[in-house]
């Protein structure tokens, strides 16, 4: 496996790579929710680019950016062993120098959910992922569907700048009790670990409630709310069924919606969805 940490290091490579390269941005971490993109990048293309970058511009001034996980040489040895050929590895002076002044911002999608509830997050993941685009030549760039917006903001802008290359989205890697895979997971204290899979299970019970002709929006957001407030550590942030294209919320559920929440345990905040079809 092959590690660049610097753009000019990277370019030189890329130079020599003859045959299509999917790319994998991270923040590091891995674990296989990550591992499946790189899988799924392996299987369809000649060369697979893991980067792993904790985007500063991402985090609002009072997250976790300083003790978002780091663990460089564990990742390393995860990717060596799904056979990973290129680690990009760039740093902050060099992705965003003094004079830095250029963003890209997607706007409509990124006004709700996430983006209502962290101002300014998307327009640091949009430019990030442009910069690393423009970078790093891919012809697939592979996101996961656990961040169901970011995939949508991903695709708007990649259509509406006319970027060249296709955007692959991945299904959710779950643990055995249902919590969707994260890097945050780690920050999580034992009784909030055993408490987290109820946002699994609330996004599976709106399912199910789907599946018995329930359509009231409403109706089945507050049986969530009920579900995920009989773990008292668990504080709700947003339960939301939206569009699964304007991200608009539904009031009545017709055939398709994403199903999504955010919720705090303590100081950690998790998200999930689903899509109801
Ligand atoms: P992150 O390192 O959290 O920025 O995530 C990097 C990529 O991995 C993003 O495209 C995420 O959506 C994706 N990802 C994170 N967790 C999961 C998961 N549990 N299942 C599938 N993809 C994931």
């Amino acid at each position: 496996m092959i590690v660049a940490k610097t753009i000019e290091e990277y370019k030189k490579i890329r130079k020599n790579l003859k045959g299509s390269v999917g790319f994998v941005p991270t923040m590091g971490y891995l674990h296989e929710g990550h591992l499946s993109l790189v899988r799924k990048s392996k299987e369809e293309n000649d060369f697979t680019v893991t980067s792993i970058y904790v985007n500063p511009t991402q985090f609002g001034p009072h997250e976790d950016f300083n003790k978002y996980p780091r663990d460089l040489e564990r990742d390393l040895k995860l990717l060596q062993n799904v056979n990973n050929d290129i680690v990009f590895l760039p740093d902050n002076k060099e992705m965003y120098p003094d004079n830095f002044s250029t963003w890209v911002n997607v706007e409509n999608l990124t006004d709700v959910l996430e983006g209502k509830a962290r101002p300014g997050h998307f327009k640091g993941v949009t430019t990030i992922v442009t910069k690393l685009f423009n970078i790093v030549e891919p012809h697939r760039a592979y996101f996961g569907q656990k961040d169901a917006q970011q995939a949508l903001v991903i695709k708007k802008m990649v259509k509406d700048l006319n970027m060249n290359l296709e955007i692959v989205i991945m299904p959710t890697v779950r643990e055995k009790d249902g919590l969707a895979m994260s890097s945050r997971n780690i920050y999580l204290n034992n009784e909030e670990r055993k408490a987290a899979p109820v946002l699994y299970k609330a996004l599976k019970l709106a399912k199910k409630l789907h599946s018995e002709n329930i359509n009231d929006a409403e109706f089945i957001k507050d049986k969530m709310e009920q579900l995920i407030k009989t773990e008292p550590l668990a504080k709700i942030d947003y339960i939301s069924i939206a569009d699964t294209e304007s991200l608009q919320e539904l009031s009545k559920i017709d055939n398709k919606a994403l199903v999504s929440l955010a919720v705090k345990f303590g100081n950690t905040r998790l998200i999930d969805n689903i899509i109801i079809d």
